[in-house]
């Protein structure tokens, strides 16, 4: 047998380290057999799924040096490998489990859905689909499909018993049936949803080892059913820990940057990220900290991931970049590396644009680049209070861009004007009152090129912890008073969107 495995992520955001992570203990096991490693786009959700998005996943994970066999900008011999142009499969799969009687057409209405749902609640049972379309005859559904009524296509699923799906870590995982509800397998604009396609997929494209997040695992029983209604060996499922923030909660954007592009972007080595990401709940035998990818293909061991949430530590993450930088880089790769970093073409070709009208000599040129070349920006509490807004409002203003930023999914120089305004509107503040602190805190001078610009060029997340660090020099925002400013922003969320609709 061949080892295939696969990443297969959805292009609805930026490109996650988390994704990064899978794809890597997929690669290693995957070489270390002597197999392949497939990438596949899931785009089957199209009003999250974008263009931009899967470039930036396909961008970020060419930047960790971890090359796929086959994919959607590499062609192979199982594809196309985007999900979106596989509708075929998906359409003629269905309808086998339609005619075998392991799926049904249900016409339910979102209300009626929902009503079912507060029914059962109150009733204190688990919402799930009752299956009253599974009662229709066959010459009622024909006569609803005649007349075009909209429906979606639901997997039938056991009433009684246990789903005991075996996971190459944890073993034998005991789920109910009755816990497990009457999935979609077709929506009702004819695209799959994510069971279906999925195992239909990695069916297709010859996988044999699913290597995923832990957050899977309440899908494996859906997805061993449908296995089994095909008639189909089911890959082996291994689900790894998911990563987590030094407090134990699950990796976020809100606490640590996530994108590997701000990685990129920050000036962390691609080797010494995956290098990191090789140390989440695995360890070289010999527990040493530096290792290159070969080295931990050699030795990997998947049996050996711990299941305890590997701990995502920016600080750690820093240090073992220090680490490559000091023992493995020599004189030219380091230079060529920096230079790639300091000074590509791409860089300057955003940069110089507003050089040109500032300087009169090169030697003025750092002064303006500086806020871009700059890890964390030097600021103090002082140099925000002074700028005349109350310490309160500071930190207000601050969490509110935060978010504000967070929840946007283009960059560009309006968007950031924009949400800046957003900000000061629903504050009451003037702009020309929010844009010094917004200034120092991009750029920790008095002196740069314009917010909007800065923030463009740094790229979202560089902007984001940006914001963060001034939050914090501030002291930052307790728990209690986190939830108060969090109603307190959905409220100005509500209003201005009213606001909104009478105009
Ligand atoms: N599209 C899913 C994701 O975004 C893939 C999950 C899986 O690996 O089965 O992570």
């Amino acid at each position: 047998m061949t080892v295939r495995t696969r990443i297969a992520p959805s292009p609805t955001g930026d490109p996650h380290v988390g994704t990064a992570y899978i794809a890597l203990f997929n690669y290693a096991f995957a070489k270390q057999h002597g197999g392949q490693f497939v990438l596949r786009i899931e785009d089957t959700d199209q009003k999250r799924s974008t263009a931009e998005s899967e470039q930036a996943i396909l961008d970020a994970l060419h930047w960790t040096g971890l090359e796929w066999d086959e994919g959607p900008d590499v062609g192979g011999d199982f594809g196309p490998y985007r999900q979106s142009e596989r509708r075929k499969h998906y359409e003629t799969h269905c309808q086998l489990l339609v005619d075998a009687g392991h799926a049904f057409h249900c016409f339910c209405s979102a209300e009626e859905l929902d009503t079912m749902r507060a029914e059962q609640m109150a009733a204190k049972q688990t919402p799930r689909y009752d299956g009253r379309c599974m009662r229709l005859t066959a010459d009622e559904v024909s006569q609803r499909l005649a007349e075009g009524q909209a429906h979606v296509i639901r997997m039938r699923i056991p009433t009684e018993g246990d789903c005991v799906v075996h996971d190459r870590l944890r073993g034998n995982i005991q789920i109910p049936w009755s816990q497990v509800d009457m999935q979609v397998l077709m929506k009702a604009d004819g695209l799959p949803t994510y069971h279906l396609a999925n195992v239909v997929d990695d069916h297709l494209m010859a996988i044999t080892h699913v290597i995923r997040g832990e957050e899977w695992i309440p899908s494996a029983p859906k997805h061993q059913l449908l296995y089994q209604y095909f008639g189909w060996e089911m890959p082996e499922l291994c689900h790894l820990p998911l990563l987590r923030n030094p407090d134990q909660s699950k990796l976020s954007k809100r606490k640590n940057p996530t994108s590997i592009l701000y990685y990129r972007d920050q000036g962390f080595l691609p080797e010494a990220v995956l290098n990191y990401l090789g140390r989440m709940g695995w360890s070289m035998p010999d527990e040493r900290e530096q290792f290159s990818l070969d080295e931990m293909v050699s030795a990997f061991d998947i049996d050996r991931v711990s299941l305890g949430g590997p701990i995502f530590d920016l600080d750690k993450l820093t240090w073992l970049n220090g680490q490559w930088l000091k023992n493995t880089l020599n004189d030219v790769e380091y230079r060529d590396r920096l230079m790639a970093w300091m000074c590509s073409d791409s860089f300057f070709d955003q940069a110089l644009p507003h050089l040109q009208s500032r300087i009169d000599v090169f030697s003025e040129a750092s002064q303006w680049l500086n806020p871009l070349w700059i890890k964390d920006v030097p600021i103090t509490e002082e140099m925000l209070t002074d700028l005349g807004l109350e310490t309160d409002v500071l930190a207000t203003l601050l969490q509110y861009l935060i978010w504000r930023f967070e929840d946007t999914s283009i960059w560009t120089r309006e968007v950031v004007e924009t949400e800046i305004r957003w900000v000061a509107d629903s504050l009451d503040l003037k702009l020309k009152d929010v844009m010094p602190v917004v200034f120092m805190v991009f750029s920790g001078t008095r002196q740069a090129i314009s917010a909007f610009d800065l923030a463009v060029l740094l790229g979202p997340d560089r902007t984001r912890a940006r914001v963060r660090a001034g939050l914090n020099v501030m002291g930052g925002v307790s728990k209690k008073g986190l939830k108060r400013l969090e109603k307190s922003y959905q409220e100005a969320i509500r209003s201005i969107d009213i606001e909104k609709d009478a105009n």
